[in-house]
């Protein structure tokens, strides 16, 4: 059995409380996990809020910053391979994908390593002839950050980074299940050199950690990835430190499929949006909008694709998709798709959850009459793929707009003015067009409607962690005049 710490102002703790962590692949548990209490909390906010004020931090150059940042970003590549077979351990994501997805991580810290020294503030040519105005941008202060179960390391790459590159201090609650790679990274946050409370990593419930965490009058700006349920929660918790805070939360992304299309390219870019990371994916493309003409090949190519897929142990670099992270997740999957049927969806391949130990559930297709069968409607987190068929380009837009989602959309088509057009028309914070899924740390990532506020990734998102200052300065030797005095 593995022991994790908890990492806060510089030092690594056992906690008081305990958890124990389960394999997914297993039903095993594995780690034993510290379960920070809200008095781990105030001591991790106050070492964040000393550090940023007063601390080596607090008087480092943005291009020191920034060494510290690339210094990270080697340390993640270097330990890639355990941090790798942690993360599949852990939440049962396959290796193959774990180990691509901590390309991304390391890439992710180098890009904010760079911008480091690259955030400017301004002149402002104000029309009074002895003022000069300014513009300082200064870091906004303590981040809590809150990251959810899938994909940890990535998803507090994309708070972390931004938030230090503009010289804010973080405090990051790990979600309870599937911890052990951001505990194993903070070791390598303490052997870059980061001084003590500029990044604090606690592990934890949502209901003690997360609650003390979002609330606490020294938080000043909060970055939270998960649910939109938890998210309303935290926005009301933030009314006590009035914190800026950013929401990235779920998704119903649909993707369109026009007659034109060759379908088995199509067909593999479907498979890749909804059963990678076996649908635990926030950009999951989990609606499948198909023009009449091409259904019935396409969803027979996708039933044939769906049941080669490899699924076993996420640790054998030849499976392509591993169990779900939690039973709890499975038996809400079982409960969503029971229903659909119930409401006169098709099954195409898949809903029966195999006999045997852990959280597997197999690649399933639903075909529906209506976009009021409940899978259409909810995000599900994992490998189901609903499917509605459309006549025209409007019936289309209009299915793919019938959601309280905006996170992400996917649109195929060999028609580039169509696909301008439904550009201009889908509601979503990223719209792919003949492909899926693909990220950059260049690119902003956010959503529309219940899929967030605010956006990560990209310049853009290092402004999120600052404000600006006016700085007005009199250049006149003059005495300032009686303001009594009418001139
Ligand atoms: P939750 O909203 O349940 O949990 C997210 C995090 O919030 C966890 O760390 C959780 O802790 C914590 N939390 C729970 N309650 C509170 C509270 N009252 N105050 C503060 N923190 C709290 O989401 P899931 O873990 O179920 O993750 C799945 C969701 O995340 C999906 O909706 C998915 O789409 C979304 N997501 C969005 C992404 C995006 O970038 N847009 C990316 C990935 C996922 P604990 O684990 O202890 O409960």
């Amino acid at each position: 059995m593995k022991h994790f710490s908890q990492y806060i102002d510089g030092a690594f703790d056992a906690g008081s409380a305990r958890f124990d962590s389960v394999n997914p692949a297993t039903g095993e548990v594995w780690a034993s996990m510290p379960a920070a209490s809200a008095g781990d909390v105030d001591r991790a906010v106050r070492a964040a809020h000393r550090a940023f004020v007063d601390s080596d931090w607090s008087r480092m150059t943005a291009s020191a910053r920034g060494r510290l940042l690339w210094k990270l970003a080697d340390l993640v590549e270097q330990q890639a391979p355990r941090l790798a077979e942690l993360e599949t351990a852990d939440t049962g994501k396959i290796i193959r994908e774990t180990r691509a997805q901590i390309g991304y991580v390391a890439a992710y810290y180098r890009y904010y390593a760079g911008i480091a020294d690259k955030l400017q503030g301004a002149h402002l040519p104000v029309d009074k002839p002895d003022l000069e105005v300014f513009l300082r941008r200064e870091p906004l202060g303590v981040v809590a950050a809150i990251v959810p179960w899938n994909s940890q390391l990535f998803l507090s790459a994309v708070k972390i980074g931004p938030a230090l590159a503009a010289g804010c201090c973080i405090v990051l609650k790990a979600s309870e299940e599937g911890p052990a790679p951001l505990l194993e990274f903070a070791r390598l946050v303490h052997e870059a050199g980061f001084p003590p409370g500029v990044v604090n990593i606690l592990t934890g419930f949502g209901a003690d950690c997360g609650q003390a965490l979002t609330a606490h009058p020294l938080v000043a700006r909060i970055a939270f990835t998960g649910g939109p349920e938890t998210a309303r929660h935290i926005v009301r918790n933030s009314a006590a430190n009035l914190a800026v805070t950013s929401l990235e939360l779920g998704g119903k992304s649909p993707v369109l499929v026009f007659d034109d299309v060759d379908v088995d390219s199509v067909c593999n870019a479907i498979v890749a949006g909804i059963f990678a990371a076996s649908g635990q994916s926030c950009v999951a493309g989990s609606r499948l909008l198909v023009q009449h003409g091409v259904r019935a090949r396409l969803l027979a190519r996708l039933a044939d694709r769906a049941r080669a897929i490899r699924i076993g142990d996420p640790a054998d670099p030849a499976t392509e998709m591993g169990p779900l992270a939690t039973r709890r997740q499975r038996e809400h999957i079982e409960t969503v798709v029971a229903a659909s049927l119930d409401a006169g969806a098709r099954l195409v391949t898949g809903g029966v959850t195999p006999a045997g130990a852990g959280n597997y559930y197999p690649p399933t297709i639903l075909d529906c009459a209506s976009a009021s069968t409940p899978c259409v409607a909810q995000e599900l987190f994992g490998p189901v793929l609903s499917v509605l068929g459309f006549a025209t380009e409007d019936e289309a837009l209009r299915l793919a707009n019938d959601s309280e989602f905006g996170l992400a959309a996917g649109v195929f088509t060999r028609d580039l003015a169509r696909g301008h057009r439904l550009v201009r028309g889908i509601r979503a914070g990223i719209v792919w067009v003949n492909t899926y899924r693909a990220v950059s740390p260049i690119v902003p990532f956010g959503g529309y409607g219940l899929s967030g506020l605010g956006r990560e990734g990209g310049f853009e998102a290092v402004l999120e962690y600052t404000r600006t200052k006016s700085v007005w300065i009199n250049t006149s030797d003059a005495p300032v005049p009686d303001p009594f005095v009418m001139r």
